[in-house]
C-alpha cells in the first residue's frame, strides 16, 4: 500500500491514555526503535516524559531534527567574520548566536562573542525582520545568517521572491544592502543517507509535522517504499505522538507497510503549494555540508543564480574563503554528529552534563532548543 493511509490518523482525537493502552498491549519480543527527525518531537516526547511511560521493548531515538545542530562550523565562522566587519549588521536565529566554533584561543568563537567584541549581531525571529532591518539601515551592508530546515527556509524564499529579480531599467529589486548568507537543508536526504549507509539504527520513523505540512508527507512516502520501513507523520501533542507512534509498531507487527498521518488538521497531501513554489523560483537544490557528518547529496539549498547579488557568499567571497577551508571541524571530544544521526544517545556523550552544559556549551546539540541533547538535560536526563 504506497498511499498515505487514514487508518490510524482519523483516530487522532483519542486522548493519550487510549494509545498507550493500545501500544502496551502489543506483544513485541525484540527491541523496536523509533527514530524521529525532529526537534519539536523530541522536545514534546522528552517533556511529556513519554520514554517513562512507553513498554521497556521500545526505544525513541532522536535524529537528524535539529537545524543549528548540523550548521557546518565553516558558515558559522563565516557568519562570525562577516559580523566583525566595520558597519556589518548580522541577523541570525536566535538558536544560532551562541553556538561556539573550535577557533584558537583569544579568537571570537560565537556570534555572541562577536557582539561583546562589539559587532551588531541581532537575533531576529523571521525573515520579513531582516528585510525590515536592511530597510532601515540604508547605509549599512545587513547580512542575513539564514540556517535552518525547509520550514524556516520557505519563509526566506518569500522574501527572496519580494525583493524580486533586478530590473536593468529601475536596477529594482532590493534592499540591496541585504544578502543572505545561506545554509538550509533539506530533512529526507539525511535519512536517506542513514538508510543507505547499512545500518540506519532504527526500525520504524516519525516524519515530521512542520516539514511535512510544507513540502507534503509524499516526500516521506521513498521510506515505506524503497526501504519497506513503516512511517507516520505526527503533530507535537502527547496524543499525536503515540497515535504514531501505535501505527508504525502496528505495521511492524502486521508486516503490512504504509505511510500514516497522524497530523491530518495541518498536514495536507501535497503540503503548501505555494511555499513550494516559491521555493523552487528562488532556491536550487544543492550537495551540502552536515556538521561532523560530511557531504549529503542534493540536501542544501544555495540562491538560484539570478538572486546572485543578494547571496553573502558571492558578495563577500573573501571572508568565504577561510571558512571553506574549515569543513569539518568539530569541538574536541564533541559526539554531535553521532547524536544527530541517532547512533549515541545524548548521555552517552562523555562531556554530557560535565564539560558541555547549556551554561557552557560544547557542541551545537546542547545549545539549540532542538538540540537533543540541551532537551535531555531540561528534561532532567542524568549523565
Ligand atoms: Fe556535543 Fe555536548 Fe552533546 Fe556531547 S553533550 S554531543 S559535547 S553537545
Amino acid at each position: 500500500n504506497s498511499s498515505l493511509s487514514p487508518a490510524h490518523g482519523a483516530e487522532g482525537g483519542l486522548n493519550a491514555r487510549h494509545w498507550l493502552s493500545k501500544i502496551h498491549a502489543l506483544a513485541f519480543d525484540r527491541p523496536v526503535k523509533i527514530m524521529n527527525v525532529c526537534g519539536g518531537h523530541e522536545r514534546a516526547i522528552t517533556h511529556a516524559g513519554l520514554r517513562g511511560a512507553l513498554p521497556a521493548w521500545l526505544e525513541l531515538v532522536p535524529g537528524p531534527g535539529c537545524p543549528v545542530c548540523i550548521c557546518p562550523e565553516e558558515d558559522i565562522y563565516q557568519a562570525i567574520q562577516l559580523a566583525l566587519q566595520d558597519k556589518v549588521i548580522l541577523l541570525a536565529y536566535g538558536d544560532m548566536l551562541r553556538v561556539p566554533v573550535n577557533v584558537a584561543k583569544g579568537e571570537v568563537r560565537s556570534l555572541i562573542e562577536a557582539q561583546a567584541a562589539g559587532a551588531d549581531v541581532r537575533p531576529i525571529a523571521s525573515p520579513i525582520e531582516a528585510r525590515k532591518i536592511a530597510l532601515d539601515n540604508p547605509g549599512r551592508p545587513v547580512v542575513f545568517f539564514a540556517a535552518g530546515f525547509e520550514t524556516t527556509t520557505a519563509p526566506l524564499a518569500a522574501m527572496l521572491a519580494e525583493m524580486k529579480l533586478p530590473s536593468p531599467a529601475s536596477g529594482g529589486g532590493g534592499p540591496n544592502n541585504l544578502s543572505i548568507l545561506l545554509s538550509g537543508r533539506l530533512t529526507w536526504p539525511a535519512v536517506a543517507m542513514l538508510l543507505h549507509s547499512g545500518r540506519p539504527g532504527f526500525d520504524a520513523l516519525i516524519a515530521p509535522g512542520h516539514v511535512s505540512a510544507v513540502m507534503g508527507p509524499e516526500e516521506w512516502q521513498f521510506v515505506v517504499d524503497q526501504h519497506n520501513i513503516p512511517a507516520a507523520v505526527a503533530g507535537f501533542t502527547p496524543e499525536s505522538l503515540l497515535a504514531a507512534f501505535y501505527s508504525v509498531l502496528r505495521q511492524l507487527e502486521s508486516g503490512e507497510r504504509f505511510l500514516d498521518n497522524c497530523y491530518r488538521e495541518v498536514v495536507m497531501p501535497g503540503g503548501n503549494p505555494t511555499g513550494r513554489r516559491l521555493m523552487a523560483a528562488t532556491l536550487d537544490v544543492v550537495d551540502a555540508n552536515w556538521r561532523g557528518i560530511g557531504v549529503i547529496p542534493a540536501s542544501g539549498y544555495a540562491l538560484k543564480p539570478a538572486f546572485a547579488r543578494y547571496d553573502a557568499r558571492k558578495r563577500y567571497p573573501d571572508h568565504s574563503a577561510p571558512g571553506r577551508r574549515r569543513a569539518g571541524e568539530m569541538p574536541p571530544g564533541c559526539d554531535c554528529a553521532e547524536v544527530v544521526l541517532g547512533r549515541r544517545y545524548p548521555n552517552q556523550c562523555r562531556l554530557y552534563g560535565r564539560a558541555c552544559t547549556p551554561r557552557h556549551p560544547v557542541g551545537p546539540c546542547m545549545v539549540s532548543d532542538e538540540g537533543a541533547c540541551r532537551i535531555w538535560w531540561a528534561g532532567g536526563v542524568e549523565a
